[in-house]
């Protein structure tokens, strides 16, 4: 059954993300809270809801005018509009006499059929449902969005006895292919899968930085990166999600776990934590948390809270050996406060995990999958036992006097996970092997690259058959910066494709880091600069320049496939592609300017181009000028691939794929749609208004200069973008082709990189990461 259209009722934190995540998948839906007592206005809550959303940063919304598609109302007036809504979400208060009343509601004006779900984090489904007809407990399932819903990947489903398999089956496919989740399927358990072990691993850290006399930050160096879990640390953390939390979630986990559970058993109320609440510090929402910057005459100061005292004091670099340590098994050797520390919390939190399986979820992939999409552990707790090894993990909890579960005996001597003919497998709970199924539809490259031996590689990129007639270039350098290797690969992949004799039909650029690229790496550049090796740098310019010229006009379709970063030559190897597929998280941008540089492999021919060309805007040379300069001197990047829409970085007949693990099968469907009749485009001939439009374009920069907007340097830079975007020593009635501005580019590159403030902010950014404003 297809999902059209969608309500959600309750228009709170996580109502309100799920409303802006529905709308950005193009959904229409419908946002009911209750009416405010004492208002004029009925709908002021929902109303207000949305204005949030569009001020909220990270924004809940893709664009903007995803806003439109929400439709905010009341409970006492508006039920009608549940009536031709396919899926109806509940995410009023965690109270459940709430959710029956809001139930009775919704079951008065739904239509017969249409699904319903609670986001309950912690109430039973047979406790919401038990008591209610029949006809309701058989549409009705527990969707559990994590907080932001739009970033936060892990979506668990949740369905009851009496639940309809198709109910089930349509808001799976929902969630997964139009919202972009990780869909888990999880028991009616306490917490699920993810807050059940994420609530021991916190509870634990908690209780054990305590019990040890470790400060805060020694707690959070030892617990974050080593294990790939996230930096902030358990502290950071709880001051991120706010500390009141804790106590909640620890009354609820008495309420409903198993009295003999562990996690009871290593519960302890801290009158420290209560103290904090009861004053205000419930982290970054309140007066500070565990930790706190501080206004003082030298600026901010860090500052952290003493355990043990409660007062707060300068911030202090943790100095133990132990948290040096990179791989997890060598930190869990040493004898130091860290090395106890992570011994007890990861003993802890891994025999409880392993301890769960089958009662929580049906294997050990879906607990993993879990972990990594709800709380952004890089491994799972069993891809993380196998990194320090099962017997070293059951010893460890020998050691540390923890129970070690049936299911940690049957893997002694194995790993959970293994491959086995080019195949990735799992171990089972009977202690067999079986294959890790991916889903209907999702083609992943690291799979493609267990089971098969790359068409060609070399250092930095590698060419692999994806399967139907599509060659895959990969990038694989460190960020995905684009170096002369990668434009090598490319322009075999090119040639491998047309030499093949029809075997291969079609390219994509694709690859499964978390950024598709940062761009050109200028570290090489820096340091060409540095030595004066010019040639090398003309070359460099020269190289990418054809390739990405043989990328726009090669014979058969090039579908480029960005997910998170794709950055200056990342983003112009886009531009210059038949089409993209790009991932809903792509953030896009040229960027050049804010290491002193312009587009120089065609990126400000190709933006130019597609201003110019754009029927969508009004005529005259100079606002698609305008629109240009103004897009490239701000480096501006899109947050979203639905922005970058705006900005003309993506067309309109480019793809956007919402699930990351969909993102090759899409990119390779939209090549091989390209495949028949496929003509590249026609050469573009510009008319330029040369110096009178160079001239139109400094103005803007020499206002921004005198306001202090911008630099003096930026003015510089600024000028050379402008002699490239307004044709150079050309007049509106001369045609320009896309060779001279590949050469206008050269020129205002290569005068840029011998500038020492240029190279000062490539420096800066290879340092730090951020743009120097010198
Ligand atoms: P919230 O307090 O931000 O929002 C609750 C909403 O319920 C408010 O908009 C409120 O106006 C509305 N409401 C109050 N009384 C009501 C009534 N009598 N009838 C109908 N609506 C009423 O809460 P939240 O954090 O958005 O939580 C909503 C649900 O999502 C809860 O079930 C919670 O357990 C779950 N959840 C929360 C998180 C999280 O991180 N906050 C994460 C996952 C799941």
């Amino acid at each position: 059954m297809a999902i059209n259209k969608v309500a959600v009722i309750g228009s709170g934190v996580m109502g309100s993300g799920i409303a802006a995540h529905v709308a950005n998948a193009g959904v229409p839906v419908i946002l009911l809270d209750i009416v405010a007592p004492g208002s004029q206005n009925r709908n002021v809550i929902a109303e207000q809801a949305i204005e949030r959303m569009l001020k909220t940063d990270p924004a809940p919304l893709m664009h903007r005018d995803n806003a439109r598609l929400i439709t905010p109302g009341n409970l006492e007036d508006h039920l009608g509009l549940l009536a031709d809504c396919d899926w109806i979400v509940e995410a009023v208060l965690e109270k459940l006499e709430v959710k029956h009343a809001t139930y009775e509601k919704i079951e008065k004006a739904r239509k017969p059929g249409s699904i319903v779900s609670s986001n309950t984090s912690t109430i039973p489904l047979k406790d919401l449902v038990g008591s209610l007809p029949e006809r309701f407990q058989r549409d009705f399932l527990i969707t559990h969005f994590f907080n932001p819903p739009r970033y936060m990947r892990l979506l668990e489903i949740v369905k009851g006895p009496n639940t309809r398999a198709d109910a089930v089956a349509a808001i799976d496919e929902f969630c997964d292919v139009r919202l972009g989740k990780g869909v888990i399927h999880a028991k009616d358990t306490p917490g699920f899968i993810a807050n059940r072990i994420g609530g021991m691993w916190i509870q634990s850290a908690l209780q054990a930085a305590f019990d040890l006399g470790l400060t805060i930050e020694e707690a959070d160096a030892a617990m974050g990166r080593p294990f790939g879990m996230p930096r902030t640390g358990i502290f950071g953390l709880l001051d991120l999600v706010g500390i009141d939390l804790t106590p909640q979630v620890a009354a609820s986990m008495q309420r409903t776990l198993p009295k003999d559970d562990p996690y009871l058993r290593i519960y302890k109320d801290r009158p420290l934590i209560a103290k904090m609440i009861a004053e205000g510090f419930t982290g970054r929402k309140g007066k500070g948390g565990f930790y706190r910057l501080t206004k003082t005459a030298e600026g901010r100061v860090k500052e952290s809270i003493d355990l043990q005292t409660g007062q707060y004091h300068a911030s202090v670099e943790p100095a133990l050996a132990s948290i040096r340590e990179k791989e997890p098994g060598a930190l869990l050797k040493h004898e130091d406060r860290g090395g106890q520390y992570a011994r007890r919390v990861l003993g802890l939190t891994l025999a409880y995990a392993a301890a769960l399986v089958p009662e929580i979820a049906d294997d050990v992939v879906a607990v993993d999958e879990a972990m990594r999409w709800g709380y952004t552990w890089r491994f799972g707790p069993f891809e993380l036992i196998d990194r320090i090894g099962v017997d070293n993990v059951v010893a460890l909890l020998r050691a540390g006097k923890i129970d070690v579960p049936p299911l940690l005996e049957k893997a002694a001597g194995k790993s959970f996970y293994r491959e086995s003919n080019g195949q990735l497998e799992y171990l089972k709970v009977d202690g067999s092997y079986a294959p890790v199924k991916r889903r209907a539809g999702v083609l992943l490259l690291t799979d493609i690259k267990r089971r098969s031996k790359p068409v060609a590689k070399n250092g930095s990129a590698s060419l692999w058959d994806v399967g139907d007639g599509v060659l895959c270039l990969e990038f694989h350098t460190k960020m995905n910066a684009l170096d002369p290797d990668i434009m090598a690969m490319l322009m075999r992949g090119l040639d491998t494709v047309k030499k093949s004799n029809g075997a291969f039909k079609a390219m994509v650029v694709y690859n499964e880091a978390e950024n598709f690229s940062a761009g050109a790496n200028v570290g090489l550049g820096l340091f060409a600069a540095n030595v004066a090796l010019w040639p090398f740098i003309e070359e460099g310019e020269a190289q990418g320049q054809n390739a990405y010229k043989a990328v726009k006009y090669a014979l058969f379709p090039v579908v480029s496939a960005p997910g998170g970063m794709a950055l200056g030559g990342g983003c112009e190897i886009l531009l210059h592609s038949a089409a993209v597929q790009a991932h809903a998280e792509s953030y896009i941008g040229l960027v050049e300017t804010g290491v002193g540089l312009v587009p120089g492999w065609g990126g400000c021919k190709e933006l130019l181009t597609r201003q110019v060309t754009n029927t969508r805007r009004p005529g005259g040379p100079v606002p698609p000028l305008m629109q240009t300069f103004e897009t490239i001197a701000l480096a501006k990047v899109s947050r979203s691939a639905a922005e970058a829409r705006d900005t003309l970085m993506l067309r309109r007949e480019d793809g956007i794929t919402m699930n990351r693990d969909r993102l090759l099968a899409d990119a390779k469907a939209k090549a091989l749609a390209l495949v028949a009749g496929y003509q590249p485009p026609k050469p573009v001939i510009l008319n330029l208004p040369g110096p009178t439009g160079a001239a139109a374009l400094k103005l803007g920069i020499t206002d921004l200069v005198h306001q202090g907007k911008a630099t003096a340097y930026d003015a510089v830079v600024a000028e050379q973008l402008a002699a490239v975007l307004s044709g150079g020593d050309t007049d509106i009635t001369q045609e320009t082709t896309e060779d001279q501005l590949l050469a206008l580019e050269r020129r205002a590159f290569q005068a840029l990189i011998r500038q020492p403030k240029t190279l000062a902010r490539i420096e800066h950014m290879l340092d730090t990461g951020r743009p120097l404003r010198n």
